[in-house]
């Protein structure tokens, strides 16, 4: 089969690879299309992985052969890929499978190889069934409204005005499902025009440039007393200290982003004075992919106005270089098999 691998000496490569051979509790599937996500961009740009391994965790697929001990849903059933999870070790057993560290299953993050490719060899318990009505596209970018929901759910109760710091994909699902939950005002802080268009689009009552000079005044004025939450989903270390500032008294700040480097508080007797609570989120689970499926067929999410390059796989190698490497692209969606 064709697939994108990742080579320690030229990054992405498109390639032929051997064809999967499906064992007794394993699942193949057929892929339709792949999303191309920020932690991908990482991994590839920081090298930390095997000679050879395919990457990619946003799919949309078709299953077409089970082991004979495989469980789950039936060949020919419309799946989303999510991954699986010890269920002994002391996360899983206390209700946060999706912090499992112990024999935790992931296809393209890591361990199993992923989506860039036409063929995704899975265990049963990784497979969502994608409901009626929501097509191939968007059901590969459940997981980034996912992700953006696992972050408000890391946060307390579902009210007040939020700030989205950072435009990329996860900071706009933000938007909308902030939107659908009721926050208000909902402001996106996103340098980037087009990015904050999608915004507008989603839903946001004001969008603003951070990097103009009256940004912070404009913001505050939106919402007088400052933010009851904030989501930083730029990576923008200085974010963290802009957020103290933007933060309305018992208001909460979400860290959705990762960041790799040191980052030190400006002000921290202001997270005393404000009694602000700092928190961050990881990954998503299984129930909020669903949900988000759900609300998909329900015609209240649309990930599809984030899709800035729709390409083959065979493109993969090229878009990185051009599209993604750059910061030109929202998101990259590929096209891989037959499309639903
Ligand atoms: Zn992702
Ligand atoms: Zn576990």
């Amino acid at each position: 089969m064709k697939a994108v691998v990742f080579r320690k000496d030229r990054g992405l490569v498109y390639e032929e690879v051997p064809d999967y051979t499906v064992a007794e509790d394993e699942v193949l599937v057929k892929t339709a299309n792949t999303g191309f996500c920020g932690s991908d961009h990482s991994l590839v740009a920081g090298g930390h992985l095997a000679d050879g391994y395919i990457l990619g965790h946003e799919i949309s697929a078709v299953i077409v052969e089970k082991g004979a001990a495989a469980d789950g849903p039936p060949v020919g059933t419309r799946v989303c890929i999510r991954p699986t999870y010890c269920g002994k070790c002391a996360n899983c057993l206390s209700g946060r499978p999706h912090l499992c560290r112990v024999h935790r299953r992931t296809a393209g993050i890591g361990d199993l190889p992923g989506g860039f490719a036409e063929y995704v060899k899975v265990y049963p318990q990784m497979l969502i069934p994608i409901p009626d009505g929501v097509d191939s596209r968007n059901a590969a970018l459940a997981e980034t409204f996912a992700a953006a929901l696992h972050g408000i759910n890391c946060t307390s109760d579902r009210k007040g005005s939020a700030l989205v710091m950072g435009g990329g994909p996860i900071g706009l699902c933000a938007v909308r499902l902030l939107k659908i939950f009721g926050y208000s005002p909902v402001v996106l802080f996103e340098p980037v025009a087009s990015k904050r268009d999608i915004a507008v689009l989603y839903g946001a009552d004001q969008v603003f440039d951070p990097l103009a000079k009256d940004a912070d005044q404009k913001a505050m004025a939106a919402a007088p007393g400052g933010y009851r939450k904030i989501f930083e989903c730029s990576g923008v270390k200085a974010n963290i200290n802009r957020a103290v500032l933007l933060a309305e008294d018992a208001g909460e700040i979400c860290i959705v982003s990762m960041i790799f480097s040191p980052v030190s508080l400006e002000a921290p007797f202001l997270v005393n004075l404000k009694e602000i609570r700092l928190t961050a989120s990881n990954s998503n689970t299984h129930a909020e992919n669903i949900q988000c499926l759900n609300w998909m067929a329900q015609g209240k999410l649309d990930a599809r106005p984030l899709i800035s390059d729709y390409e083959p796989l065979s493109r993969l190698p090229d878009v990185y270089r051009e599209r993604i490497d750059t910061g030109l692209a929202v998101k990259v969606l590929l096209k891989i098999g037959k499309e639903f």
